[in-house]
């Protein structure tokens, strides 16, 4: 004798599986599966993919109840194993890592140079001579960890892309010349990234020097120094003659106690990309800092759709070291390509690392599949109805500091209940990369003014979906930003009929409530429009149509003479021989 086991309940973890899985989960053979579809009209053989309400149909049909219960994305584990937290685990104080920003020649590389040469972790003063784009000294016992990239673009990118990279920002910005076009654009991008500030007021030796100034131009740009009742601690220094350099690093200590900045040196790593490139000896090279766990010599890496083993790490002294620990900038080799800089690394087991590779492109091309996501004056209307949007925010560009305040003044004017302008940055100048990364950090327009973008940065913003406009008379930029901000106000629909459906038979479902099986008599069916559903002269309810499938396939639209599935949003007590009239909104013109 056989012993048979009657599955009465299954569960699916996709919303779409193989007829050949499927047979498995519900232990019915293949064939009879096959012709239950063939009788719902779907033509499958054992490798067809058929989707969670078909195979809720078949299964009902065998008298078997299946639900269903997703499978978390790789993606998911992953972060779920690099954030997890074991019990006892021992967290250890980490050192901050430090960037410094701020206008041209105002001192950040002299900083940097300063910095590095005073004390180098390991006493190896002076000998750093090849930079890995990050470098950590230390002071008074601890440890301080500097990003050697002053650039902003590279600064927002890391954060764009979620990866906290940075702990603490340094502004520098020279006594002698004050607050300046970079300086504003620094004080925006670390605004964005909500990282603490601290000023250095560089130059102090030079007799010119005026911090008090300083000080009144950075309030006024909404950076309120400490003694004045703000957060942005300001430290007087001279990279050149080393006055103040201790009292920043003291400074910095205690904007990092006050973070608590802890890690588990025992984990398996997790880190960042600060920069990469391909080296014409030792291949794909790329600089890192480890933000958690340790990173060994034979770890398996990723990154975005980059993988490999590290074959070798360098510490900013240009030694060979074996492992790197919290916060600790090092060179790897190992990667298959050149990983994105900003880019988040892990450590992780090969196999789960390789399903989160494939897993990350199916998401690209599917991205790709998709039209721009980025904002633009055309569908800032429809991003203020779904009530994803009140501020329009813009970022602001032009020839002259003069063009700049007359444009800003009158652009912050324009309002109403619902929607403002909120300039995110405005600055004289071209448009440059960093304000592509910005606006797209930011879900910013572009208003560049009189003047030409770079073609370079032009790519740059397609490539991000970032939308630069370009224009040469004020009232132009003035009434454009008016209609999108206005026009959202003035729209109102009205509903009109665009046809009519009758309904042939009810699919009961037991998790995606019911399908209407209907037949188009008049116009079309569009998905999302309204439903009325009548029987006889008699009103049953108003819902909208969730989704519409000729077979199994999901369509935009279904017109006059076909037969199709229609689901709709609300529970409404359907049967045969019902009537749906169908309606879409249009907007009323004035
Ligand atoms: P960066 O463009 O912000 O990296 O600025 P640099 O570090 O290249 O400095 C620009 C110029 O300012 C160089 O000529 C430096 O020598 C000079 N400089 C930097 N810091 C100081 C300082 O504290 N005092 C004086 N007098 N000059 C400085």
């Amino acid at each position: 004798t056989t012993v048979t086991t009657t599955i009465k309940n299954a569960v699916l973890t996709s919303k779409e599986i193989t007829v050949k899985d499927f047979s498995e989960k519900i232990g019915k053979p293949v064939t009879e599966i096959v012709k239950k579809l063939m009788l719902l009209g779907v033509m499958a053989t054992i490798n067809s993919n058929i989707d969670y309400e078909t195979a809720e149909l078949v299964a009902n049909d065998f008298g078997i109840t299946i639900e269903l219960k997703i499978d978390k994305t790789y993606e998911e584990k992953l972060l779920e194993s690099a954030e997890s937290h074991e019990e006892g685990e021992t967290l250890v104080k980490r050192p901050p890592i430090v960037a410094v920003m701020g206008h041209v020649d105002h001192g950040k590389t002299s900083l940097l140079d300063a910095f590095r040469k005073t004390n180098v972790v390991a006493g190896e003063a002076g000998g750093i001579t090849q930079s890995i784009g990050a470098y950590q000294i230390e002071f008074n016992g601890e440890k301080i960890t500097f990003i050697d990239t002053p650039g902003h673009a590279a600064f927002t990118q890391m954060r764009a892309r979620g990866a906290k990279a940075t702990d603490i920002a340094i502004l520098v910005v020279a006594a002698d010349d004050g607050v300046m076009p970079q300086t504003v654009e620094a004080i925006n991008h670390i605004k964005a990234a909500n990282v603490p500030i601290i000023v250095a007021i560089n130059k102090m030796d030079k007799p010119e020097a005026n911090p008090e100034r300083i000080k009144q131009q950075l309030a006024e740009h909404n950076v309120l120094p400490e003694e004045w009742g703000g957060d942005a601690i300001c430290v007087p220094i001279s990279a050149k003659t080393g006055m103040g350099l201790d009292e920043l690093k003291q400074t910095i200590l205690l904007v990092a106690e006050m973070q608590e900045l802890k890690a588990n040196p025992d984990k398996m790593a997790t880190g960042v990309i600060i920069e990469a490139e391909l080296d014409k000896n030792r291949g794909p090279v790329a600089s890192m800092i480890v933000q958690n766990g340790t990173l060994h010599v034979g770890d398996s890496i990723m990154s975005g759709i980059t993988y490999g083993k590290v074959r070798a790490m360098i510490g900013a002294n240009g030694k060979p070291v074996k492992s790197a620990g919290p916060s600790t900038p090092v060179e790897i080799l190992g990667f298959n390509e050149v990983p994105s800089s900003g880019d988040q690394v892990y450590a992780v087991e090969e196999t789960l690392s390789k399903q989160v590779i494939q897993e990350r492109i199916d998401n690209i091309k599917k991205e790709r599949a998709k039209h721009s996501s980025g904002v633009t004056l055309d569908n800032f209307m429809n991003r203020v109805q779904e009530g994803t949007l009140k501020n329009l925010n813009v970022i602001l560009k032009a020839d002259t500091v003069g063009s700049v305040e007359a444009l800003k003044n009158t652009l912050l004017t324009i309002r109403n209940e619902e929607a403002k302008v909120n300039i995110v940055h405005s600055g004289a100048g071209a448009v440059t990369e960093g304000d592509i990364i910005l606006a797209q950090t930011t879900g910013s327009v572009i208003i560049s003014f009189n003047q030409k973008t770079p073609s370079k940065v032009a790519s740059v913003a397609d490539n991000l979906k970032v939308q630069i406009k370009e224009y040469k008379i004020i009232y132009e930029v003035v009434d454009d930003i008016t209609d999108a901000i206005n026009g959202m106000l003035s729209v109102k629909y009205q509903e009109v009929y665009i046809g009519n459906a009758e309904i042939r038979v009810v699919f009961k479902l037991s998790t995606a409530g019911k399908v209407a099986g209907s037949y188009i008599k008049d116009g079309k069916a569009t998905r999302n429009c309204i439903a009325v559903v009548k029987r006889g002269n008699e009103e049953l309810g108003k819902t909208t149509v969730e989704s519409l499938k000729i077979v199994k396939d999901e369509k935009a639209e279904v017109t006059k003479g076909y037969e199709c599935g229609i689901k709709l949003r609300d529970n409404i007590d359907i049967k045969e021989g019902d009537t749906i009239d169908f309606y879409a909104k249009e907007v009323v013109k004035r």
